[in-house]
Parts: structure tokens; sequence; C-alpha cells
């Protein structure tokens, strides 16, 4: 039970080794795949934010270019404009307004697809000629920003002014513009180069569309505000974009643009739904402007999650697995803990069942001891009543044997004289005195044949009587004996044989055998009807000699086989109320035989016969 109980104790021990081995495989695995997640995330990142870079150089040097050229288209108009040194404002009106003005703006901007528009504005603001149409239609500039900029600020530095739709094209258009002065210095006008809004964002369109919806490129003027992008939005366009004035201090001013990530509304969307971006800001060097280039977290972090989706998968169905080791470990420990619950159920029963037992054992020894005592008391007792029976025993044998020598002497003077008076031996007798004598003769010889059983009983019971043994010839020996009772089987008319089987001779007390062989052929000759058959057998074996004898007489019924052999005992029978008998005869043969170291026993059937047997064990060699 304790070794079970260790047993166990043991496994259990061994299984939480295990969960803790699981434990910490599953932390291992999560702290990998976590580390594994971090270094593909930087490296995911490291690799957009080159290519970002780029992007930012591209659409920068876009840019530059777009405005260079137009700074060239706005230089040549303005520089022959100047170069005529306007006297005045007629002249200055009446040289712009002819038609070869017109084809002359539409030469200098017909190279550059981003230029929209060139027009020369009176100091009224009011379109002297432009490259649209001419005669142009009365349009007014004067409420436009840069009409507002270049009339206090005398010199020839180029505006760059905020958006504006087009009243005629519905178009956004943002203006580079310069102030035109007289040779006296004195403000004539402005010459304007209007450039698409729509072909910047188209152009940005042609070549970033890959990026994703969520990608944005925009052109600010270095106010932050909004001059294009893409996608084109009305609601952006000529705002300040206040999210890129903070995020201008996250860029480095000048030199090679530098990518940050942000979180921010997504702008394409009406919801407020926020969104990651990698965003890389770059200035264009020369001019008043930078471009912001920016993607989605769905760009840049595209291989991250596709890797992110897989390591997910893997580390669920590593955890699925995990889960599902842990529960097979606690479900096995609980099995393991129940079994030692009972083992200790069953070990605590056993320990009181034992204590039962143990109280048992106590009161049955005592039991036995006060039983062993009272044994002890009574063996006391039964040897003291014992010793107690054999001397009444003895007494009463010696009574006996006293009582017959007594009883013997004036039996036999009445046996002998009654004898000679019956043989008429002192006279003659009448017939009556002579029957009576005769009967006290035959009760004389009754008397003494009972008489001497009983003392023969009396002297076996007290063991006063000692084998005088000695070998002699069986043949002769079964011969002399049938001499002793042939004449009383004729007178019974009954047929008496014999006969021994094997060489015969035997060693017992002559007298004693034959005693008792005498005894039961007379018993068998008184039992047996006229006409029978007696027969006394002899079977001589290496180690005994058996003695039998069988009559075809009455027989005895089976209930009273046993009984034949106490003392005084005879059998009712038709035959035994008119042969005279004592009931002693089989008693003392039977102990006779006994003493000889043999059994004497019968096999009886009523109506068929008896069979009385006995064996004489003898001494070999
Ligand atoms: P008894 O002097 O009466 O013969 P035994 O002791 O010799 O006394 O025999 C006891 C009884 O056993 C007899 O009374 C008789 O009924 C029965 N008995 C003995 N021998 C035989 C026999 N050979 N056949 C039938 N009955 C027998």
């Amino acid at each position: 039970m304790n070794t079970r109980a260790y047993a166990t104790e043991n496994k259990l021990s061994n299984r939480w080794l295990v969960q803790l081995g699981g434990v910490s495989l599953g932390v291992a695995t999560a702290l990998l795949t976590g580390a594994l997640n971090y270094f593909e995330y930087q490296t995911a990142e490291d690799q957009y934010s080159d290519h970002l870079t780029d992007l930012s150089l591209s659409i920068t040097a876009h840019a530059q270019q777009s405005l260079y050229s137009a700074n060239v288209a706005l230089e040549g108009i303005y520089s022959e404009l100047i170069e005529r040194r306007f006297s005045s404002e007629e002249d200055f009106k009446a040289y712009v307004t002819r038609p070869s003005e017109f084809s002359s703006l539409n030469q200098k901007i017909n190279s550059n697809p981003l230029i929209d528009v060139a027009t020369v504005v009176a100091k009224d603001g009011r379109v002297l000629n432009f490259t649209r149409s001419y005669p142009p239609p009365p349009i007014n500039l004067g409420d436009r920003d840069y009409f507002a900029w270049h009339k206090n600020r005398i010199g020839s530095q180029t505006f760059y002014s905020q958006p504006v739709k087009n009243r005629g094209t519905d178009k956004w258009v943002f203006y580079l513009t310069k102030r035109l002065d007289d040779r006296n210095g004195e403000f004539l006008g402005l010459v304007l180069i209007g450039m698409s809004v729509d072909s910047f964002s188209s152009f940005y369109k042609a070549l970033f569309s890959h990026l994703g919806s969520s990608a944005r490129i925009a052109l600010y003027r270095d106010d932050s505000l909004v001059m294009t992008s893409w996608p084109l939005q009305d609601k952006i366009i000529s705002k300040v974009d206040s999210k890129m004035v903070n995020q201008l201090s996250m860029s480095s001013v000048g030199g090679m643009p530098k990518t940050f990530i942000t979180v921010d509304a997504d702008l394409n969307e009406t919801s407020d739904s926020q969104i990651k971006r990698m965003s890389a800001i770059g200035y264009v060097d020369g001019y008043p402007f930078f471009t912001s280039v920016s993607i989605g977290s769905d760009i840049f972090l595209q291989n991250y999650r596709r890797f992110l989706t897989y390591s997910l998968f893997a580390a669920s169905a590593g955890l699925c697995i995990l889960v599902f080791f842990i529960r097979q470990f606690l479900k096995k420990d609980r099995l393991i803990l129940n079994e030692f619950r009972e083992i200790k159920l069953l070990q605590e029963e056993l320990l009181s069942a034992k204590e039962v037992v143990d109280t048992q054992n106590q009161d049955l020894e005592r039991r036995v001891q006060q039983r062993t005592v009272e044994i002890a008391e009574k063996h006391k007792s039964l040897v003291w009543s014992h010793s107690q029976l054999e001397r009444a025993n003895r007494f009463k044998s010696e009574f006996l044997a006293n009582m017959s020598h007594e009883l013997r002497t004036p039996l036999n003077a009445i046996i002998g004289f009654s004898e000679l008076l019956h043989r008429r031996t002192f006279g003659p007798l009448n017939d009556k005195q002579h029957e009576y004598v005769g009967d006290i003769h035959a009760s004389g010889k009754h008397l003494l044949t009972l008489i001497n059983d009983v003392l023969d009983l009396a002297k076996i019971e007290s063991g006063q009587i000692a084998l005088d043994s000695s070998t002699f010839e069986l043949l002769d020996f079964v011969q002399t004996t049938l001499i002793l009772t042939r004449q009383r089987a004729e007178r019974g008319g009954l047929k008496i044989q014999f006969s021994v089987e094997g060489e015969g001779r035997c060693v017992a007390d002559k007298t004693k055998l034959r005693q008792v062989l005498l005894n039961l052929l007379t018993n068998a000759i008184k039992y047996t009807l006229p006409g029978g058959v007696i027969s006394l057998n002899v079977f001589v074996r290496s180690d005994e000699i058996q003695f039998e004898v069988i009559d075809t007489g009455i027989g005895i019924a089976e209930d009273q086989l046993v009984e034949i052999f106490d003392d005084f005992r005879q059998v009712d029978n038709i035959l035994n109320r008119t042969t005279e008998g004592t009931g002693l005869g089989l008693a003392i043969s039977k102990r006779l035989i006994e003493i000889h170291g043999g059994t004497l026993k019968v096999e009886s059937q009523p109506g068929v016969g008896s069979r009385f047997y006995f064996s004489l064990p003898q001494q070999n060699g």
C-alpha cells in the first residue's frame, strides 16, 4: 500500500515537471514568436522606409523640375515685358493686349503640360491677355492673394499663390506670379503662370497608384498650404494642413527625406477611422515647397502582416496543442489525485479494520485463557472422576471375584450331590424326585456357567487376565475344537464343516482362542434351525490368521448388530427364548480377541445367516 502511494506521489511530481516543461515551452515559443515578429516588423519598416525615401526623392525632383520649367516660362514673359521699359500704363496695356502677345504667351507655355495658363493682369486686376482665349473675357483678379501680396511689395520676387478654382473651367490652379513695374518703378500689373493642380495629381496617380488606396502624395507650400495632392480632394486643396505643421518637426529640415510613422484619420473615408501611415517629407530645393508622400500600413506592413498571419496561425496551433496537452496532463493528474485519495481512504479503512481485529484478538486471547483455565479444571475433575471410577470398577471386580469363589464352592457341592442323586447312587427315587433333582443339577450348572462368565468378564475388565501364548498346529487345534461341538450340532440336526487354508501354525493363547471359537460355534448351532450348515474356516496369511464362523441361521437385524457385543445383551428372537444363554458370550469373546490385537466383527442378514470373523496378527519369522 505504501509502495503504491509512493509510486503515485512520484508520478504526480513527474507530471508537474512535465507541465512546467510544457508551460516553459509555451512561454519560450511565445517569446520567440514575439521576437521574430518584432524583427520582422522592423525589417518591414526599414524596407519601406527606403522605398518611401526613394519615392519622396522622385516627387520632390518632379516638383522641382515642374516649378523650374514654370519659372522659366514666367521669367521669359516677365523679362520680355520688363525689357520693354514701359513708360506708362497705356503703353503697357497697348502692348500686352495685342494678338501677337496672345501667340507669344501661348508659345512660351505650350511645351509644358503642367502649365494651365499664362496671364497678364492690369494693376486693377483686369485680365489683359491670357492663353486661353483672345480677346480675354472680362475677368477681374483683383481679389486674389497674389494681387494683395505684390501690390505693396516692390521687387522681382516670385510669389506662389494658393490654389484657386478657375471660374471658367472649375479646375484647381495655383499661380507663380511676378510684379511688373514701368520704367519709373510704378506698379503696372502682374504676370501669372497658372499650374494645373490636376496635372500634378494625374502624374502622381500614374506613378503611384500601386501604393494602395491609403497612399497620399501632396505638394505643400512652405506654410503647409496644400497645393496639390493625390487623391485629389476639394476639401483639402488650398487649405493649411494643420497636421503637417506638426509633422514637419518630425522630419529633417533640408537634406535627405526622413520617414516617420503617424496614426491619423483616414482622409479617404467619411468615417473618422484611424489609420497608421509611414510618411516621408522632402524639401523642393530652391523653392518654398515641400512634398509629402505617405503610405498606409496595409502596404508597408504587407509582408509583415502575411508573416504575422502565418506566425499567428502557427502560434495558435501551437497554443491549441499546448492547451490540449496541459489539459490531458491536468486530467491525468486529477485521476492520479483521485487514486491517491482512494488509496489514502483505503489505508485509513484498513487501519481502523486492523484496530478492530486487534481488539477482537485481545478479547479472543482473554477468552482462550479463561477457557484453558476452565478446561484444566474440568480435566482435573475428570481425572479425579476417572480414578474414582477405576477404583470403583476394581472394587466391583474384586468383589465379583471373591463372591464367585464363595459361590462356586457351595454350587459345586449342589451340582455334584444333585448329579449323584440323579444317578440314583444312594438308592431309588420316584419319578418326581428324579425330575426335580435333574432340574437342580441343570440350574446349578447354568448358574456355574453364569458365574464363570461373570468372573471372566470381571477379570478382563480389571486387567487381571494375562495371555499365555504358545505356538500350536492349527489343523489339530481346529479339529479338537470341533469335536467338542459336533455332538451338539448333530443333536440339532445340523451339518458342521471346516477348512484351513495355508500352512498352519499359530501363536496365541490356545485356551482363550478355543473359548472364543466354542462360543461362536455354540451360538451358530443355537441360532440355526435343523438342516442348516455351520462352517469354521481359517485363512493363514503372511502376517495374520483369519478365523470365520458362518451359519445359515436366523440372522440378526441390522439395528441389533452393534448391540450384541454389549454385556448381558440378548436379542429377542424365536430361538433364544428356548435356548439357554447368559448374554455375556460375545462380550467376553470380543474382549479376548482384542487382548490378542484383533477385532471381532459380524455380518448378518435375517433369514439368511451370519458370519462372525476376526484376525489374529502373527509375528513374521
Ligand atoms: P447368549 O448366551 O444369549 O448366546 P451371546 O453374547 O453369546 O449371549 O449372544 C448375544 C445374542 O446375540 C444372543 O442372544 C443372540 O440373540 C445373538 N446371536 C449370537 N450369535 C448368533 C448367531 N450365530 N445367529 C443369530 N443370533 C446370534
